[in-house]
């Protein structure tokens, strides 16, 4: 049945829609198909007559596939469904900072409902290519290893892939702690984890007052299926609200592989002939729709941006999956995370062989660059010398072993406790006292001990050489002479 009706817009202007009305046919789960509601389209909202409501998923000859994503009440063959014509569109707003919402945005923390500023399609399309600038700026994680061996740049869009328990969460969540001082809005997207992964998580950024810049979108596996589903286009959608008001956003969705999987149950009771590895065909499509969404906006709109650290997780190091190559083929670089090298005791267990950023030492600060021009070269040479060394047991030349001693600090400076992301300004100290040689005869817990004191010792004797590094972002001769002679005190101090 087809319906007109007068409806008056915000500009006061007066126009009649077309409202559909057409009824339920059959209730599998949580999959509804509906005839009498033919010129609906993909992705739009129908409302059915008990107050549930429904996305458009798919076509059949005669019957148009819904995914219920809210009930409210029980959904019987026969019961109306309500064309609206309108795309999904959900709340987003200021007022979503440091709340925990669904999938749908439905806050699910018990602090009462959140004040929306404006409502955003959920199924947004990314920013066109006239619409970008640039990256040219990094993303701080406040973890060495990358933000030294494998920058990440605002705007792009990185992978974390490895094993299980490898240490992907840690580093994810250790950039959003690290934002605390840059200023970066973070959103948290928990897809198909239990509801403790998902309380680990919120435990810390509460413990580090992070969560005042922080959504989390819990897609969490109790949670019904269809906000499993829309949880990272939820996040996703959250953040292009602060990026079009020009801010920096970070989001980490954790994790994709999760998402594929809930994406194919939705797709094997909605009838598709399953794929590569039972994975439904147009998943590619699914997740490109999602991650071509980060970028990098030009000035004239405001120059905001939106960073993806979307995570995978991979069976005993297999990189060759289905859901990860697609995703290694979509993304700016990959971060792999070893599961040989966490069991060895290397945190975090970043693998430097297999892990690359495809922008992101372009747009490293120049003093960035300089100090660790050959960092990931020097680490993965020592990796092999040391194995090298274990074998044979004697004979080494000098060269390898002054190699060894410095490849050894390297990997102490490396190795970084979890929830402990440093400044970038600490991280070139350390690398750059590296690089003069200072480190080479100090053991790794002396250096643990170093890069700690060093910097609260530069920061309460000379805290304008930290605030000049943050503005020139290079090492100038004045910057360069000035950390020179602290690093001579330090260490002066230390032998008094
Ligand atoms: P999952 O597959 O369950 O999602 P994951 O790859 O996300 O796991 P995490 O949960 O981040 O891994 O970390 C696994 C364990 O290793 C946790 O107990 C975490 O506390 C510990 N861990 C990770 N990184 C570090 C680190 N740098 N220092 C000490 N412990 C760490
Ligand atoms: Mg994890």
């Amino acid at each position: 049945m087809t319906e007109l009706k007068k409806v008056v817009d915000p500009g006061q202007r007066t126009h009649l829609e077309i409202h559909e009305i057409g009824t339920v046919e059959s209730v599998r789960k949580f999959i509804v198909l509906a005839s009498g509601i033919p010129s609906c389209v993909n992705g739009q909202i129908v409302d059915f007559e008990n107050g549930s409501r429904g996305i458009v998923m798919g076509f059949k000859e005669d019957y148009v596939q819904i995914l219920v994503i809210s009930l409210g009440g029980e959904i019987r063959n026969g019961d109306k469904i309500y064309n609206r014509a309108e795309p999904l569109c959900l709340p987003v707003g200021e007022q979503f900072l440091g709340r925990i919402v669904s999938g749908i945005c439905e806050p699910v923390d018990e602090k009462g409902p959140v004040k929306a500023d404006a409502l955003f399609p959920l199924f947004f399309d990314a920013p066109g290519i006239m619409d970008r600038a640039p990256v040219e700026k990094t993303l701080e994680t406040g973890t060495v290893a990358l933000d030294a061996g494998i920058p990440i740049g605002l705007g792009q869009r990185q992978l974390l892939i490895g094993d299980r328990l490898t240490g992907k969460t840690t580093v994810a969540v250790d950039a959003i702690l690290n934002q605390k001082h840059t200023g970066v809005i973070c959103i948290y997207c928990c897809i198909g984890k239990p509801y403790a992964g998902l309380l680990r998580v919120v435990q810390i950024l509460n413990e580090r007052g992070a969560m005042p810049y922080t959504i989390v979108v819990s897609g969490i596996s109790p949670a019904p299926v269809a906000e499993q589903y829309l949880a990272p286009y939820a996040a996703c959608m959250l953040g292009e609200y602060f990026m079009q008001m020009g801010r920096d956003v970070l989001v980490v969705f954790d994790d994709l592989s999760k998402h594929a999987w809930v994406y194919r149950q939705i797709s094997l009771l909605l009838e598709r002939a399953p794929g590569r590895e039972a994975y439904p065909g147009d998943i590619f499509y699914i997740h490109s729709q999602l991650v071509e969404r980060a970028g990098y906006l030009k000035k004239e709109l405001q120059g905001g941006s939106m960073t993806f650290l979307p995570i995978v997780e991979i069976l005993q190091g297999d990189v060759t999956g289905y859901i990860s190559t697609n995703l290694i083929s979509m993304t700016d670089g990959q971060i792999y995370f070893n599961a040989g090298l966490f069991t060895k005791g290397i945190r975090p267990a970043v693998d430097f062989g297999l892990s690359v950023s495809r922008i992101g030492s372009k747009a490293q600060w120049p003093a960035m660059r300089e100090v660790s021009k050959s960092l990931r070269i020097e680490y993965l040479h020592y990796q092999e010398l040391l194995q090298m060394s274990q074998i044979r047991t004697s004979g080494l030349s000098k060269e390898a072993e002054a190699r060894l001693k410095r490849g050894a600090a390297l990997a102490a400076i490396l190795n970084q406790d979890r929830h402990a992301p440093q400044r970038v300004e600490e991280e070139i100290f350390v690398l750059h006292a590296l690089n003069t040689g200072l480190l080479d005869l100090l053991t790794a817990e002396q250096i643990k001990k170093f890069k700690t004191e060093f910097f609260s010792f530069v920061s309460s004797s000379a805290p304008e050489l930290i605030q000049s590094l943050r503005k020139e972002k290079k090492l100038t001769q004045e910057i360069r002479e000035k950390l020179d002679q602290k690093l001579k005190e330090h260490f002066n101090n230390l032998s008094v």
